[in-house]
């Protein structure tokens, strides 16, 4: 894909359910405003897809999108072709996209999954989470494992080539075996992608009370370090690559879309709450669902990239850029930072921004140059957020 490509991140702000680690924007109760939303969605890619920009002449080429959430996966199949028609025919979309979609076990079944494989979807994303029964309910998750079994198989069926399972390591009363046992089951499934992620309690969640009145005992950080090992050197004895922090690949299978983010390539974020980095500007929209709506029936668009849904916008100073381009590119394990990419973008050679910096890292093993890249080392790769930090 060439460099002006662009991915969409279309938000879809609906679940059933909240579950008790969940800090995303989404909301439950809502199901009767998602035909309405469908249709704003629909006009914020339109206008975005409308809003001139110097140089442009033709449709904006697109490689990816992604639809997030929430649950995209309980938009009804004739919502989402109609999201994508408004893509189509607002933007130049490449006839071999990947098309990605969230979904969770336990709302789709073989009718829904061949609907929206026929409207160009072509890539789902499972939540599992966890194989262990107790763990999903500490998770207050909906759906058991059999159902996982179910969807996977049924997307199969449906012509699905292209799946990818979450996984979630560090839950409170999780053990190495439980984990054994949950990453031993999802590749029975056959996956060609996994995320998995170390749960992070976030203020203001169920789960995060519960941990403030002393309920369950707080995570244990070096057993959620065993964790990732033992999914490192297994996932690899699998065929895995591990080609970014929290993702592992069968070869050729890396998410597009999320490279996008991780070469710091443009984005934009259409639907509530979705955010966007496009024209130097990084930018979120409006969170509230209704007031999305609103905003998308009566408001003027601002300037390319922002809609009339954008609630805040910020301006990239060139430190901030340069920051977020070494932080997003150092996450992928085998491609790193291209330094002569990174002085032909700022006109500045990287070690005269960041020499004394990476000389520390370095000298701490959490680093290392190979010829005109830098990666994480692997015990960077338990330490990232470490690293990250020294560049901010
Ligand atoms: S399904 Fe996902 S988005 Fe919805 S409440 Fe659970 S964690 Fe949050």
């Amino acid at each position: 894909m060439n460099r002006s490509s662009l991915s969409l991140y279309l938000h879809i702000p609906f679940c059933r359910h909240r579950c008790a680690y969940c800090d995303f924007n989404t909301y439950t109760g809502l199901g009767d405003l998602q035909q309405a939303y469908a249709l704003a969605l629909g006009q914020e890619i339109a206008q975005v897809g409308g809003l001139p920009r110097p140089g442009d002449i033709l449709p904006r080429p697109v490689h990816t999108i992604f639809f997030g959430g929430g649950t995209p996966s309980l938009m009804a199949a004739a919502e989402i072709d109609h999201i994508l028609q408004q893509v189509r025919q607002h933007f130049d979309l490449h006839p071999a996209a990947e098309i990605t979609m969230e979904a969770n076990p336990g709302t789709v079944d073989a009718a829904y999954l061949a609907a929206i494989r026929a409207a160009g979807v072509n890539r789902l994303s499972f939540g599992v989470q966890s194989a262990v029964a107790e763990e999903l309910r500490f998770l207050e998750r909906e759906h058991d494992f059999a159902a996982v079994v179910e969807a996977m198989a049924l997307s199969r069926a449906a012509g699905f080539d292209n799946l990818n399972v979450d996984l979630i390591y560090g839950v409170p009363g999780q053990t190495l075996a439980s984990w054994q046992a949950s990453v031993a089951a999802v590749l029975a499934l056959q996956p060609e992608h996994l995320s998995l992620y170390c749960l992070t309690i976030e203020p203001g969640t169920p789960m995060h009370r519960w941990l403030h009145q002393g309920l369950f005992e707080p995570p244990d950080a070096d057993l959620a370090a065993d964790e990732y090992a033992y999914a490192c050197t297994a996932l690899a004895a699998a065929g895995f690559e591990h080609y970014e922090i929290s993702n592992w690949a069968r070869p050729g299978r890396a998410c597009e879309h999320n490279l996008t983010y991780w070469r710091n390539g443009e984005y934009l974020g259409l639907g509530a709450g979705a955010h966007g980095h496009a024209a130097g500007c990084r930018y979120a929209v409006v969170k509230q669902p209704r007031v999305y709506i609103r905003r998308m029936r009566s408001s003027r668009p601002g300037a390319y990239p922002l809609s009339a849904a954008v609630a805040e916008q910020h301006q990239l100073s060139r430190p901030e850029a340069m920051s977020d381009t070494v932080i997003t590119q150092l996450r992928l394990l085998q491609e790193g930072l291209d330094l002569d990419a990174f002085a032909e973008q700022f006109g500045e050679p990287f070690q005269a921004a960041y020499g004394s910096v990476v000389a520390q890292l370095e000298g701490w093993g959490l680093l290392q140059q190979t010829g005109r890249h830098l990666r994480l080392t692997e015990r960077g790769w338990f330490l990232s957020n470490q690293v990250f930090y020294r560049f901010m």
